[in-house]
């Protein structure tokens, strides 16, 4: 299940890479030379990292780790970071001009924690600017291709961090996933990304897009890595007022082989009936028909509601958006241009100007006018009340079954440029992913088997906190797509 751009040692799990390297510690530069190798060969154009860390700081922070008395749960990893998490000393683009040359005087949370947990910061990853597209095509830069097929988009807007472990040009990476950013392009590259439940991971360092529907979570090429970078993340923080105070630290103990309990699965009709397409519908049946045979009940239930959830989601987001983004005016925030005029309402209109790409401007107007006095009850308030419905809607189906299973996106990845031209089409890509922030629940997509050569992603997904049962479904997933 890996691109022809991965080597046998760059696609060595954390597992192995922790053995190896207690076995011989100087296996940690064979690895980190291997991995380089790839990135040499291929980075041109696959285009995954916005910033690089040159090898020779790489191989330092090595030797550093080598030296502690303990070399930690990721046991020297390199890990590629989305690059709208903020990293001391790495510049932090979030992939727009607007911040281009912005360089971070402090860590997030969750890089932190990495640090502390044995993992070496490789690079920054490309994104869709400021977090906003699904195939990573947004990117102020430069879009980053799928290694699957170089015609084709790798999702998005993770799409570097996705790109990065699919192609092994890193052994794990961080994603965010406000509407699906984890889960989309993961199943487009063959990986497996987490969005958990929110509040479940600190969002302190996150420059924010949609505050209420973000969070951050890990991106893996095999379901064991993607739970031990969870445990490393996760836990509160009392630097997010939003973060939960519960027991983290036991999702790897989930990922085993069989079965945890004859799980009770519901599959939303909603998500694989209408745009999908028939090859990727014959792997998800097929999928199904092989969990059932492992004794787990799958039963078909509706949910209308669903209907609304693109447009509560896009409303809700774009607002949201519209207040975040407020704050680069380029004397604040954000690029700070010459300007001839002498008004500070010049300076701020310039820098937006310049600094902005379409789709953010697009998404400030109609986050705006959704927030504007006498349309704020028809949109934004309505939104909010669906979403609460919404959120109900979840609490009953989960109050029933366990878990739920759908396919990540109704299609293979799309050719690059397709969708992009049209906002409505790019929009819809997000429509088994949205449900699931709006709602703050976790959700993972696991790659399922291939079409046509190209990975196709499902969705699991289940009530506040049940990632480690997430984490169990999605590791029997993994052992038996190939049966
Ligand atoms: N594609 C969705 C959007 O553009 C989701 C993006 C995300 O999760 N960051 O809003």
């Amino acid at each position: 299940m890996l691109p022809p751009q991965c080597t046998q040692v760059a696609s060595i799990s954390i597992r192995t890479l922790r053995k190896r390297v207690a076995e011989d510690p100087d296996f940690l530069f064979s690895y980190i030379d291997e991995v380089y190798s790839v990135i040499e060969k291929y980075e041109h154009r696959l285009r995954a990292y916005i910033t690089l860390r040159p090898k020779s700081e790489v191989v330092e922070e090595a030797e550093r780790l080598l030296k502690s008395k303990e070399i930690g749960p990721l046991g020297g990893a390199l890990v590629a970071i989305k690059d709208n998490i903020s990293t001391k000393g790495i510049r932090t683009t979030c992939g727009s001009k607007m911040l281009e040359s912005y360089v971070p005087p402090y860590d997030a949370t969750v890089v932190s924690k990495i640090k502390e947990s044995g993992g070496i910061i490789i690079g920054k990853t490309n994104m869709d600017e400021f977090a906003m597209g699904s195939t990573t095509e947004n990117s102020a830069f430069y879009p980053t291709l799928n290694p699957w097929d170089y015609g084709r988009v790798p999702g998005g807007s993770s799409g570097g961090s996705a790109v990065a472990v699919a192609a092994c040009e890193a052994t794990v990476a961080l994603g965010s996933d406000t509407g699906g950013s984890i889960r989309l392009p993961a199943a487009y590259t063959g990986t497996v990304g987490i969005k958990p439940t929110y509040g479940l991971v600190s969002r302190y360092g996150l420059i924010a897009y949609g505050s209420s529907l973000d969070q951050i979570g890990p991106i893996a090429r095999y379901v064991e890595d993607a739970a031990v970078v969870l445990d490393v993340i996760s836990g509160h923080d009392p630097r997010d007022s939003t973060s939960l105070r519960v027991r983290t630290g036991y999702f790897r103990d989930y990922v085993v082989d069989y079965p945890l309990k004859n799980y009770r699965v519901a599959v939303i009709e909603e998500m694989v009936s209408e745009g999908v397409d028939r090859g990727v519908m014959k792997v998800f049946s097929k999928l199904l028909e092989k969990l059932e045979g492992r004794g787990l009940t799958v039963e078909f239930k509706r949910m209308p509601l669903l209907q609304y959830s693109l447009p509560t989601y896009y409303i809700i987001a774009m607002a949201e958006a519209s207040s975040n983004l407020a704050r680069y005016d380029g004397l604040k925030y954000g690029v700070r241009l010459e300007v001839e005029g002498k008004l500070w309402t010049d300076v701020y209109r310039k820098a937006r100007m310049l600094g902005f790409g379409d789709e953010v401007k697009r998404r400030i107007l109609i986050g705006t006018y959704v927030l504007s006095e006498g349309l704020y009850e028809g949109y934004y308030l309505k939104a909010a009340k669906v979403r609460r419905l919404l959120y109900e809607e979840f609490t009953k189906l989960f109050k029933v079954y366990d878990l739920a299973i759908s396919l990540t996106s109704p299609i293979l990845p799309p050719r690059v440029g397709e969708v992009i031209s049209d906002p409505i089409k790019l929009y819809s890509l997000d429509i088994n992913t949205v449900p699931i922030n709006l709602a703050g629940l976790p959700a993972l997509s696991v790659p399922g088997g291939f079409v046509e050569g190209l990975p196709v992603g499902i969705q699991v997904f289940g009530p506040p906190l049940s990632e480690g049962y997430i984490l169990n479904l999605a590791r029997v997933i993994e052992v038996i797509r190939d049966e």
